[in-house]
């Protein structure tokens, strides 16, 4: 390198090469692209998602390894990382569908995955149909001759309904369709879908996977191997691939995944328990109490039942609001998922725009309150809520 001028020498970092050992944790290779001594290595990489690495768009280490760990967990074959949740459920749904086509959805959506469907429908012309996400019945009756795909979502939003999902997996299977699964509220600890029959895995790696509140990223885990290599190629053109920091800042936060998801659930047990029990709250959605429409599915399914509930307070809009401005500990936030408990009120904020009736068709009171659980002591979560509710 000396025999090079300052300028060029500034360009042409050497790599620091590693013998001996390796590093214990992941680096950040933060580069967007890969150098070749052999021009037809690099021709081979830009074929296939297995081939060496070429481009940042294509692959990164960093991220490879990324898709590795989730994969592993959720038991696929390989999956693609993206930069957010919805640049994952996007790619999948673009990448398997066509205009004509027909997808069958389950009804409680989350907000961005059912505007993107009516984005779908209105641009693409696909057509959709929505049934209950326990019914399989529903769902073969349903299906005509275009249709492709089923979404469902392990755990939905905010009122947590749970899919059957070995019934409705099964029913997508025999019928020759493919079944796509949101897992992001159970992550793979809780639930994993492919076990169940699920043929896509897509996840929020901004939330529990990545657990922080300091990222936003996504996933597609595929059971498939042909399935994957169809989505990978649509997918290098479409260009929803992450920052290798972020999928660093990922690999980071799911490394404690489980102590984390213990911790989530025993809180929400704790928290949703105590105020089904509190004369201001007229009822509390989380599948672990035996109320909950889910329930039943729930215990089949899933070994704890997650991080987020909501509950109805009985003042309506204005205690649900009070309740908002009242809570010191827990913060009022979107998103969920991470280390502290955020608390939202749909009615004032993600559902504003929406009637007092279609809050109900949505099952969302005007008094709804959602809570995200986090990992703070459970005695002073519950400490938090009473003074707020008094
Ligand atoms: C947050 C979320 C998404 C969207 O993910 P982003 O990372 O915000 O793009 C999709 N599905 C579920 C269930 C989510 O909670």
């Amino acid at each position: 390198m000396t025999e090079y001028r300052p300028e060029t020498r500034a360009v042409h970092v050497p790599h620091p090469v590693v013998e001996g050992s390796r590093p214990i944790t992941v680096p950040i290779y933060q580069t967007s692209g890969f150098t070749f001594d052999d021009p037809a290595v690099m021709a081979d990489g830009m074929g296939r998602p297995d081939g060496p690495y070429v481009y940042g768009r294509y692959s990164n280490p960093t991220v490879r390894a990324l898709e590795e760990a989730v994969s592993g967990l959720e038991g696929g074959v390989a999956a693609i990382a993206t930069g957010s949740g919805m640049a994952a459920i996007n790619t999948v749904l673009l990448g398997l569908l066509k205009p004509g086509d027909h997808l069958i959805a389950q009804r409680a959506l989350y907000g961005g995955t059912a505007g993107m469907i009516n984005e779908l429908v209105s641009r693409f012309g696909v057509e959709v149909s929505y049934v209950p996400e326990h019914d399989p019945a529903a769902l073969r009756a349903a299906v005509g001759p275009r249709t492709k795909l089923v979404y469902l979502e392990t755990i939905a939003n905010p009122m947590c309904q749970v899919a059957d999902l070995p019934a409705m997996c099964a029913a997508a299977r025999e019928l020759g369709l493919v079944s796509v699964v949101d897992n992001t509220f159970a992550t793979p600890l809780l639930c994993r879908p492919i076990e169940h029959g699920a043929d896509v895995v897509v996840h929020s790696t901004t939330k529990y996977l990545s657990g922080h509140t300091d990222v936003v990223g996504g996933m597609a885990v595929f059971a498939d191997d042909a399935l994957y290599r169809d989505v990978w190629h649509f997918a290098i053109e479409l260009g929803p691939s992450p920052d290798p920091f972020a999928a660093w800042l990922s690999l980071r936060g799911m490394q404690t995944l489980g102590l984390r998801m213990e911790r989530h659930c025993a809180n929400t047990r704790l928290l949703a328990t105590r105020l089904a029990e509190h004369p201001s709250v007229a009822a509390v959605h989380w599948p672990g109490l035996p109320s909950h429409p889910s329930h039943e599915v729930a215990a089949k399914l899933l070994p704890d039942f997650g991080g987020l509930f909501s509950f109805d307070l009985t003042g309506g809009r204005a205690a649900g609001e009070r309740f908002m401005r009242s809570v010191r500990l827990a913060l009022v936030a979107p998103s969920l998922g991470g280390v502290e408990t955020l608390i939202l009120h749909p009615a004032t904020t993600s559902h504003r725009s929406l009637t007092a009736a279609e809050l109900a068709r949505h099952g969302i009171g005007e008094g709804t309150v959602r809570v995200a659980v986090g990992i703070e002591h459970p005695e002073d979560l519950w400490a938090d809520f009473e003074q707020a509710l008094t």
